[in-house]
């Protein structure tokens, strides 16, 4: 976690010429390495404030641009502040205190009084708590506010025992497993924050594996090993999060493993997250899959529609403002795969509505969120790969449904056939029957010879690609 550091305070909103320009300088290097959807979400609503004793203060509309840009952006800030503004620049992220003067009546703007749980003096200096015994805890992951739908609960429920009693229920170790997004590093650090208000003493380490590592890695360099075992075996509770990182690293799951049985005998408790169920992890040791087993293994899904929608409500009031029902279901509808890109979604909106101050009608919503809906969710239909690809190989329609095998219409039949799989979500029984009553295993062969042609044929490859991109935009 970086020393970087979130303040609230009255905002004199006239920037110095020297922090826009230092501002724009950062700007137009971390962009480069960022994608552009990634900057203009949570770079581009920032105002510089101040650039002194080369201590850049900027102003985030709330503090969760704080924790999110620290989050995913640590190191890209890191080395832009460096590259741009020279080796050892600081950076504070100020959000206003709502004083009536800088902040607009209406509608709230997002401001970090209304924060979960008394937190503001603790963020004030985050690196201070590196030295207690609580270490890398986010307190704004709680499970009061983690929604629950069915393809959490039982993950949540195993979380919340853990939580309340660590190390001493049948869950050591517990693992979490499921896709990007899907709430994991909220569960345990939520598993911490309520393991904290069991004992003032009780020592927990939330750390991930990719951190835990390069720890290690740097332990082994500098000759540190036995003060790396003791520090990870001094806790009461271990968050080991993103174990998946650990697969090819031989070193460290040996470390991980004598660190495990450390604990395990003192009945500390471990909890793991992974992004699959440990037995699909390749690569993992096997003596550490046979250990997660002595515990739990539960798996969280993608949410369903009425958890999307209490989520997307739930983050917008966090965030003070009002969203329609309509942009809710809007927003629920469209945003399926993960709770991440819901959030990204709200906060696109929050930053257009704080920035113009006005409310979110639904045809603002489509239009703002377009370039995120349209590649990702909207549904393709056949109909349009069949179009596409016939205009693109001059075939007409009809022939391309046809039975005949004459080059290169049944050439084009297969990457169709192949395309209606990949992009319609279809089985291959349903496009066989589209594409001129053929048997699924014919669209299975189609699919597997256009993998193969496009590994080898880079030419082909390209097209398929820009086929792909003429489809999509074909079903806007
Ligand atoms: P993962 O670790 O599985 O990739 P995260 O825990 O980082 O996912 O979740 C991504 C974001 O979504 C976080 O901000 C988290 O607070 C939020 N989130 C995920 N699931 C829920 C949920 N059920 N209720 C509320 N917020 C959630
Ligand atoms: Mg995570």
């Amino acid at each position: 976690m970086s020393d970087r550091l979130f303040i609230t305070e009255q905002i004199q909103d006239t920037p110095s010429d020297e922090a826009k320009a230092a501002w724009l300088n950062f700007c137009n290097t971390i962009q480069m390495s960022l994608p552009v959807q990634a900057f203009q979400t949570w770079f581009s609503p920032i105002q510089p404030l101040r650039f002194e004793n080369k201590t850049m203060t900027i102003k985030v509309p709330s503090r969760f641009y704080y924790d999110w840009i620290e989050g995913h952006y640590a190191s890209h800030v890191e080395k832009a502040l460096n590259d741009s503004l020279g080796d050892g620049t600081k950076l504070i992220y100020s959000a206003s205190k709502n004083n009536g003067h800088t902040i607009p009546e209406k509608p709230l703007p997002i401001t970090v009084s209304d924060m979960p749980a008394a937190a503001e003096e603790k963020e004030v200096d985050i690196s201070s708590t590196n030295k207690s015994n609580i270490i890398n805890l986010n307190d704004r992951y709680l499970f009061s506010n983690f929604i629950e739908g069915p393809q959490n609960s039982f993950a949540r429920a195993a979380c919340l025992a853990v939580g309340k009693a660590p190390g001493k229920t049948r869950y050591n170790p517990l693992l979490i497993y499921g896709g990007v997004g899907l709430g994991k590093t909220h569960l345990l650090q939520a598993i911490g924050n309520e393991a904290r208000k069991t004992s003032n003493s009780i020592s927990i380490n939330y750390i991930s594996s990719d951190v835990f590592t390069k720890e290690f890695v740097d332990a082994i360099q500098r000759d540190k090993r036995d003060s790396f075992f003791k520090r990870y075996t001094s806790v009461d509770l271990l968050l080991l999060d993103d174990v998946q990182f650990l697969v090819g690293r031989e070193g460290t799951q040996r470390e991980f493993f004598n660190i495990f049985n450390d604990l395990y005998q003192d009945s500390k408790q471990i909890v793991l997250t992974s992004d699959k169920p440990p037995r699909d992890l390749d690569g993992l040791d096997e003596r550490l899959v046979s250990r997660i087993g002595w515990g739990l293994v539960c798996d969280i899904g993608p949410p369903d529609f009425d958890t999307r929608v209490a989520i997307v409500k739930k983050f917008s009031s966090e965030e003070n403002i009002d969203l329609s029902n309509d942009v809710c279901n809007f927003i629920a509808e469209n945003f399926t795969k993960n709770v991440r890109d819901l959030q990204g979604a709200v906060l696109r909106l929050i930053a257009h509505s704080s920035l113009t101050n006005s409310e979110i009608s639904l045809p603002q919503a489509r239009k703002l969120l377009t370039d995120l809906v349209k590649t990702k969710n909207i549904p393709i239909m056949m109909e349009t790969v069949h179009q596409v690809v016939s205009n693109h190989f001059d075939v007409k329609p009809d022939l391309l449904i046809s039975k005949t095998r004459v080059q290169p219409i049944a050439t084009a039949r297969m990457i169709a056939m192949a395309l209606s799989i990949r992009l319609c979500g279809l089985s291959l029984k349903q496009v066989g029957e589209y594409f001129g009553r053929r048997d699924h295993t014919t669209v299975l062969h189609a699919k597997k010879s256009v993998e193969s042609w496009e590994s080898k044929d880079p030419e082909l490859s390209a097209t398929i690609k820009r086929l792909i991109r003429s489809i999509e935009s074909e079903s806007i």
